[in-house]
């Protein structure tokens, strides 16, 4: 979709990109082809899309796609896309936070595995990630637009300032890989940062398994709660463990007490999670 396309179905329908919505439509056709090239999607495959918008990226999926379900939140853009009226492309009204991926995979995706394929409103990048990470077993292949400072915590690697507990918890479910960096220009309003189209494809096999999920998201989450303690006070900060304790299954895992959080490796953080979580089950 080009600039003067996308301003002339806002002016037809009336309409104005909503800040709220973080609306901010592409509009460069290479940038729409290389995502879709990126994303190697077949006449076999079913693609989720969060967002269409005025569909310039679902235009390019619709094309290659066996089916594509979109979630778009704003009534109007939704009547926008339903003139289109494209022949493989179910279009749901409804914010993706709410929805239930797995009936609606069911229902739409024939039950198959799906990859998942947005220019995402960047105000709720990690919602959305965190919402997609709970189901490994649907997904194939995330490969989003999101803000470039985002893309470098969520590949972000050890001893780097861009590691977090959202890099480790991605690292952890898939292999995250910066394609390329996207300017302002691409977009209709232009925003006020630069972005980069991030693949994630989910690990067929792991390292080391959390041996409860629940319990591995808030250790991981409270370990790097205060960046500047070590791992060892961010530990005792959180958990009832006594010094010695907490100290013991350092010492067991050759972790030294003087470490922080972000110098320790995904699977070393799992390792941690599952001692600890070992260690509450038994008491
Ligand atoms: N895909 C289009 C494109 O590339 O031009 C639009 C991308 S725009 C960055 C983000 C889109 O997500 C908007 O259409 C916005 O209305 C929609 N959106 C915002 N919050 C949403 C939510 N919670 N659920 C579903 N869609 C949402």
């Amino acid at each position: 979709m080009k600039k003067y396309e996308a301003q002339q179905i806002l002016e037809k329908h009336h309409l104005v990109a909503q800040k709220k919505y973080g609306q901010n439509f592409l509009i460069d056709d290479n940038i729409l082809k290389k995502i879709v090239e990126s994303a190697n999607i077949t006449k076999d495959d079913y693609v989720i899309e969060i967002g269409p918008g005025l569909g310039s990226l679902t235009d390019y999926l619709s094309l290659e796609a066996k089916h594509v379900i979109c979630y778009e939140i704003d009534k109007k853009m939704v009547e926008v896309l339903n003139q289109k009226a494209y022949p493989n492309v179910t279009i749901l009204q409804q914010d993706f936070l709410k929805a239930s991926l797995e009936d609606d995979i069911k229902t739409f995706a024939n039950n198959q595995k799906v990859k998942i394929v947005a220019n995402l409103p960047y105000y709720i990048t990690t919602p959305i990630l965190l919402k997609i990470l709970k189901e490994p077993s649907l997904i194939d292949l995330i490969l989003v637009m999101v803000q470039k400072e985002v893309a470098a915590r969520l590949s972000g690697a050890p001893f780097t300032k861009d590691y977090n507990a959202l890099s480790v918890l991605i690292q952890y479910f898939t292999i995250p890989q910066i394609l390329f960096d996207v300017l302002p220009q691409a977009f209709l309003p232009s925003p006020s940062v630069n972005s980069s189209v991030l693949a994630m494809r989910f690990r067929q096999t792991k390292a080391v398994e959390a041996l409860d999920i629940d319990y591995f998201y808030a250790f991981n989450r409270n370990i790097f709660a205060k960046r500047r303690k070590t791992l060892l006070n961010n530990i005792q900060c959180a958990y009832p463990f006594s010094k010695e304790v907490i100290l013991g299954i350092l010492d067991k895992l050759s972790i030294s007490k003087t470490v922080r959080a972000e110098e320790l490796t995904v699977d070393e953080i799992v390792i941690l999670a599952n001692e600890f979580y070992l260690l509450t089950k038994n008491h």
